[in-house]
C-alpha cells in the first residue's frame, strides 16, 4: 500500500489500570521482525527513562505520547541519544508549550523531532479530541520541523478520517498517522478508531496520500 512507517505500542500508556498494558519487549522484537520483512522504519512509545536503551535497540524512532509532553527528564534523556524522536502534543498544551517540549530534545543536538498533532481536549464529545489544524499551520509557519496528525486519536471514530485527512494536508502535515487492525472488533485496545485493510487502502486512494516518506 505504500505505506514507509509501522507504528505499534508495546509500553501503552492507558487510561485505566486495568486496561491492555502492552505486551513489553515482546511485542518490540515483532515490530524489529516487520521492519526486516516489510522494509518499514518502526516507531513505538517510550514510558520509562530506563527504558530508552531497549526500545533503541528495536525502534527506528522513539514515540512521547501525549501524556508525556511535558515529561521534562524523560525529554532531556531523549536529548543525550540520537534516535528520532515523535513527540505528540498533550492533550492540554498550547503550541507553544508544544514546541517548547521540542526544544528540551533538540537542544541536546544529536535527536531529531517530528511532531505530532493528536487533538486537544475541549468540550465537545462527538470526537475523543478535537483536532487542532491551526497547529499544523503555525508550526510549519514557525519552525522547520516536520509535523505529522495522529487521526485516529484526534477523532476516535473512522467515518470522517477522509475529509480531515484531506484538510491535514491541506494545512501542511508532513504525514498522516492511521490506526489499522485486521479485525478490529478484536483488537485488545482502540478498535473503535482503527481502520480494517480495505478501509485503509480506501482512505489512501481517497486522500491520494501513500505512507509518511518523511
Ligand atoms: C498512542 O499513540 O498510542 C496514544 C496513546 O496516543 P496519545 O499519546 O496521543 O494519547
Amino acid at each position: 500500500m505504500g505505506v514507509r512507517i509501522l507504528r505499534g505500542g508495546a509500553f501503552k500508556p492507558r487510561t485505566s489500570p486495568r486496561s491492555f498494558q502492552g505486551l513489553g519487549e515482546k511485542a518490540l522484537v515483532w515490530l524489529a521482525q516487520a521492519r526486516e520483512k516489510y522494509g518499514l522504519h518502526v516507531v513505538s512509545e517510550v514510558m520509562d527513562p530506563a527504558d530508552i536503551p531497549l526500545m533503541a535497540h528495536y525502534v527506528d524512532v522513539l514515540q512521547i505520547g501525549a501524556r508525556n509532553m511535558q515529561n521534562y527528564s524523560l525529554l532531556k534523556k531523549l536529548a543525550r541519544q540520537d534516535k528520532p524522536v515523535l513527540l505528540k502534543r498533550g492533550p492540554a498544551a498550547t503550541v507553544e508549550e508544544f514546541i517548547l517540549a521540542a526544544e528540551y530534545i533538540l537542544s541536546g543536538g544529536r535527536a531529531g523531532v517530528i511532531l505530532c498533532e493528536r487533538g486537544i481536549r475541549t468540550f465537545e464529545r462527538y470526537t475523543r479530541n478535537t483536532l487542532d489544524l491551526s497547529c499544523v499551520a503555525l508550526v510549519k509557519q514557525f519552525t522547520y520541523l516536520p509535523i505529522i496528525v495522529d487521526l485516529s486519536h484526534s477523532l476516535g471514530r473512522k467515518d470522517i478520517m477522509a475529509p480531515l485527512a484531506r484538510a491535514a494536508l491541506a494545512c501542511g502535515a508532513d504525514g498522516l498517522m492511521m490506526e489499522v487492525h485486521p479485525e478490529p472488533a478484536k483488537a485488545l485496545c482502540d478498535g473503535q478508531q482503527s481502520l480494517d485493510f480495505a478501509q485503509f487502502q480506501a482512505l489512501l486512494a481517497e486522500t491520494g496520500c501513500f505512507g509518511f516518506h518523511g
